[in-house]
């Protein structure tokens, strides 16, 4: 598990908020690339799917101006099909 104050990486039954460490059990599966809420922290998310049923959850209060302006693009950009097109292309090419 890789768990930073702006991201985390697990499982997905194990993945926590960034923020607070809470699970977010019942977030994944999911290929939604707009923003939810940490029930706990309230601290907005985006939280997705990777390959090997593995999670990932980006704080969009805490992470980098240029990570927080990617997901902003890929909102007014791609729709859902195009962005995990997206999200596997680079999966792909750091695996
Ligand atoms: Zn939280």
């Amino acid at each position: 598990m890789t768990n930073t104050t702006w991201f985390s990486v697990s499982g997905e039954a194990e993945l926590p908020c960034p923020s607070c460490g809470e699970l977010l059990r019942d977030y994944l599966p999911s290929a939604d690339h707009h923003p939810t809420t940490c029930r706990s922290c309230k601290d907005s998310l985006v939280v997705l799917s990777l390959s090997g049923n593995r999670g990932i959850a980006v704080s969009l209060t805490k992470s980098p101006v240029e990570v927080q302006r990617f997901f902003l693009w890929s909102h007014s950009t791609l729709d859902e099909l195009e962005f995990v097109t997206l999200l596997v292309s680079l999966e792909d090419m750091l695996a």
